[in-house]
């Protein structure tokens, strides 16, 4: 029986040792955390997965309540593989599909449903993903399902599933060191001293979002001071031992995925928090108003898209703002559909009922920039097409040199609210290359034997963005394939 170890315990490696079991090895999971720190990214996320499908009917095999009454008033429409790949080819700046891409596309429905396959449930995500429209919840924008209690109910449902089939895990023991002979990976050494051996070793250990110094390297001199949105122990370790076995980096090093959150949280991300408050001080409603910046002025088209095609870049865009910070400004017309993170009991805002009194209260911004570019904006709005957050709604401005797309409405009722955010990073783009086995490749293009990779530190997958969802379905993806090629 082959033995392998797996550095994590998120989603991605998982999803490897599940895999690497039910091709008949002997798993164990190495987690640098301890068992309330375990999970990783994965437990900070709202579990949402995003996958293709040709119509409901595909969905009902990964439900946990496929008898909900709901569901015969949901259109969940369709997600087409062709759509998935041309939400990904949007994000890659003229690139064409990477292998890697390709792979998640035509793997993701079935990846999941294999997910099902070990009890790992999903539920629709209605509150976020869906509207009314006529008394039928339509989704849009091609995500729709979650896990059962959002990315700690993940989390647990694959852990259940690779202890059932026997697999091991072991808490506070960091992957230190790969160990090899002539090339070729016999085991680990692990922060607690101890050497363990292994036919196979796969790194599931995260990118470097959470090492200050690897992210001023890769992405920027001023990303020390973005928060990080999810675990601390993503610190790029993964990376730094498969480099030292000569494995070739690959991907976007300089890219990330990063969202606006409120200015006071925390550094780090909350588990802490009771879960479906985990996300609160993220503030991705900047397409129902403007944000400014601390010289008063727009600096991205906040309804160029929906908000899942846009969040995971105006993070960085707010980073690259003087002072890495930004007010995000509405008024009494959106304040029902802003989402509860606004409504959380810690959301930092300032209130006021007139838009002179409001832009008196931004802290760092020039005010007098500010109420022109207010003025231009308001002055700019269409008022000939309907609002409609259903749709790309073509309600834009005219004639401002950086547009309001669509969703663009006056600022114009009473009383206004102004919300001070900055860049949260969510997970790093750059990564390893991988094989269609998962084996990491070294820089002269061969496998190193007995090292594979998954999650987050598989480069290729994402370049400039990324459609929301997509990041759990890679993880789970390229988790699945190197688990079983570990295996082999
Ligand atoms: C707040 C937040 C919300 C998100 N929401 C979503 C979402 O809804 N949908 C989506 O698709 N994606 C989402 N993402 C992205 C998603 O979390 C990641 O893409 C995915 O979870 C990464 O999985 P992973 O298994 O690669 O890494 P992780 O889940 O981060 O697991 C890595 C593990 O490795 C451990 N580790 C680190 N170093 C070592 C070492 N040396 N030895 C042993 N263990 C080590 C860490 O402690 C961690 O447990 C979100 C991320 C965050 C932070």
């Amino acid at each position: 029986m082959k033995r392998v170890i797996i550095a994590g315990s998120g989603n991605a490696a998982l999803c490897a040792g599940i895999a690497a079991i039910e091709q008949g090895a002997s798993v164990v999971l190495l987690e640098k955390a301890d068992e309330a720190m375990a999970g990783g990214n994965t437990k900070y996320t709202a579990g949402a997965m995003r996958f293709a499908y040709s119509s409901g009917d595909d969905l009902m095999p990964l439900l946990k309540d496929p008898d909900d009454p709901k569901l015969s008033l949901t259109d969940f429409g369709s997600y087409t593989q062709e759509k998935f790949a041309a939400d990904l080819l949007g994000f890659n700046a003229g690139r064409p599909l990477s292998e890697e891409q390709k792979a998640l596309v035509k793997d993701s429905y079935e990846t999941v449903k294999w997910l099902a396959s070990h009890e790992v449930k999903f539920q629709p995500i209605y509150a976020r993903q869906s509207f009314e429209k006529e008394g039928r919840h339509v989704f849009w924008g091609g995500l729709t399902l979650a896990s059962d209690n959002e990315g700690v109910g993940l989390f647990d449902q694959e852990l259940a599933a690779f202890k059932r089939l026997g697999g091991e895990i072991r808490y506070d023991c960091a992957v230190t060191q790969l160990l090899s002979k002539e090339g070729v990976i016999t085991g680990v050494q692990t922060s607690s001293g101890e050497t363990l051996r292994a036919d196979a070793v796969i790194l599931a250990c995260g990118g470097f979002e959470a090492s200050e110094s690897l992210r001023q390297k890769h992405i920027g001199p001023n990303w020390d001071k973005a928060k990080v949105r999810g675990t601390p122990h993503n610190t790029g370790d993964g990376l730094v031992m498969a480099r030292a076995q000569g494995a070739a980096e690959y991907g976007l090093y300089a890219g990330c995925h990063a969202t606006p959150m409120d200015l006071y949280m925390k550094n780090f991300g909350n588990l802490d928090l009771p879960p479906g408050e985990r996300k609160k001080y993220r503030k991705i409603c900047y397409f129902l108003g403007v944000m400014l910046n601390a010289r008063g002025e727009r600096f991205v088209d906040e309804g160029i898209n929906f908000r899942n095609y846009t969040y995971a870049q105006f993070g960085a865009a707010i980073m690259d703002q003087p002072e890495h910070f930004a007010w995000q400004i509405f008024d009494a017309k959106v304040f029902d559909l802003l989402y509860d993170e606004y409504r959380f009991h810690d959301a930092h805002f300032v209130q006021a009922d007139t838009l002179p009194e409001l832009i008196a209260l931004l802290d760092g911004v020039d005010k007098d920039a500010a109420a022109q570019t207010l003025e231009a904006y308001n002055a700019a709005v269409r008022s000939d097409v309907p609002f409609d957050p259903t749709v790309l709604d073509g309600k834009g401005t005219q004639g401002l040199t950086l547009a309001k797309s669509n969703w663009a409405q006056t600022l114009s009722r009473g009383p206004f609210r102004a919300y001070p955010v900055t860049g949260g990073i969510t997970f790093t783009y750059g990564g390893l290359k991988v094989d269609d086995t998962g084996a990491v490749l070294a820089k002269n293009g061969a496998p190193i034997a007995g090292l594979f990779a998954c999650g987050e530190l598989v480069g290729g997958v994402f370049f400039n963005g990324y459609p929301g969802g997509s990041g759990l379905t890679s993880g789970a993806v390229f988790g699945r394939r190197s688990g079983m090629g570990a295996a082999s």
